[in-house]
């Protein structure tokens, strides 16, 4: 099979990163993959990795360079991820050494940076040295969500190639033949992911994932008085603390014991050299604790959103699929009682308090104003 074989949806960036890996193609030794989260940036960009090592040049997925390239093993190729909130620039000047060593085996040495976003000014300017004077058998790959997200002057050097948004077939299509999800299981989670693989896949083999999706996607039709929102709203906040728990309890604790275990402490006081560095390390924790809960809560506000625009399709009787095919009868009675501008004033009331919560207003409190705001009567 294969290494494309995964990648879905995206003719065109793969027609792009496959004919600059055949001979004579247009090779560049920096690029820069970008594409909407769930949409399969880091798939594509292993994909790419295994591509320029394989012994077959054409990415086949069964010899032994594409294969350990894919588990991260290849040594020629290296994939950075990051759980941190940014890499640190120590980070990356030991990628840029790693960069400068011509391949052991294969044609090129390759870095994957998952998350190139996550860099700040000081880092950029470090790696920029790097792409601009890159050694001959080197490529880049840089992955972020926009071109917007790194700075201007590293994506001047990079090659840009844009993933879009992959269709529902084509995610549920991925679920059964990957996952061995059901197809009418896997149809139903596509959907409610709205394109994003990596919430699909959750919803579809996680019962508990699509539980909590329905709690939310259910509040148009239960949410009455400003009491009820005001206890929706405590809730929500309480369920996203909850998942962030699940993400970030056990990170957190690896991270403070990789920390005193290089620091030399085996358990005991921490001595008062080092808890200033441990003070920083919580603080990062912190809040990337925080950065997670409000993720989530985006999350919640794009499904919620979803609804609203389910009854409005139903509303103007467009020959359009709805997302939460599952809330069928309860979107087509919403519709009967609703005017068209009621309904549209609440999904701008959704991306209002997305805007406000991204602005750093508390989110119980634009949570509580949106739900008592959208109640219905
Ligand atoms: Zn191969």
């Amino acid at each position: 099979m294969s290494v494309w074989e995964n990648v879905i949806g995206q003719k065109q960036a793969v027609h792009t990163l496959r004919q600059a890996t055949r001979p004579g193609g247009a090779m560049a030794h920096a690029w820069l993959l970008t594409g909407p989260p769930g949409s399969g940036r880091s798939v594509a960009a292993a994909a790419f990795a295994a591509t320029l090592v394989c012994e077959t040049r054409e990415g086949c997925g069964h010899c032994n360079a594409c294969r350990t390239a894919l588990a991260g093993t290849h040594p020629d190729v290296s994939l950075v991820r990051t759980d941190k909130l940014s890499l640190s620039k120590d980070e990356v000047r030991s990628l840029i050494q790693v960069a400068q060593r011509s391949p052991g085996t294969a044609d090129w040495r390759v870095i994957v940076m998952e998350d190139a976003d996550r860099m700040t000014e000081g880092t950029f300017n470090v790696l920029l040295k790097s792409i601009e004077e890159p050694p001959p058998h080197t490529v880049w790959v840089l992955c972020a969500p926009s071109p917007q997200d790194l700075a201007q002057t590293i994506r001047s050097r990079c090659r840009v190639v844009s993933l879009v948004t992959p269709p529902v077939e084509a995610v549920a299509d991925l679920l059964v033949r990957r996952d061995g999800v059901e197809p009418s299981a896997a149809e139903r989670a596509a959907r409610a992911a709205q394109g994003h693989i990596g919430l699909a896949r959750r919803y579809a083999l996680h019962p508990q994932a699509w539980q909590r999706r329905e709690a939310i996607v259910r509040i148009p039709f239960s949410v009455h008085t400003a009491g009820d929102a005001v206890l929706r709203a405590a809730q929500l906040v309480d369920d996203a603390s909850l998942e962030a728990g699940e993400t970030c309890d056990e990170l957190d604790a690896r991270e403070r014991e990789d920390f005193l275990r290089s620091a030399g402490v085996e358990g005991g006081a921490i001595p008062p050299a080092l808890r200033g560095q441990l003070k920083t390390l919580e603080d990062d924790q912190k809040k990337r604790r925080t950065r997670t809960v409000r993720d989530v809560i985006d999350r919640n506000l794009i499904d919620l959103y979803s609804v609203y625009r389910d009854i409005s399709v139903t509303l103007f009787g467009g020959d359009v699929q709805l997302v939460n095919t599952q809330l069928a009868d309860e979107v087509r009675s919403a519709a009967e009682r609703e005017s068209a501008r009621s309904v549209v004033a609440k999904m701008e009331a959704v991306q209002t308090a997305r805007e406000r919560i991204a602005g750093n207003v508390p989110v119980l409190l634009a949570l509580e104003a949106l739900l008592a705001r959208n109640a219905v009567s």
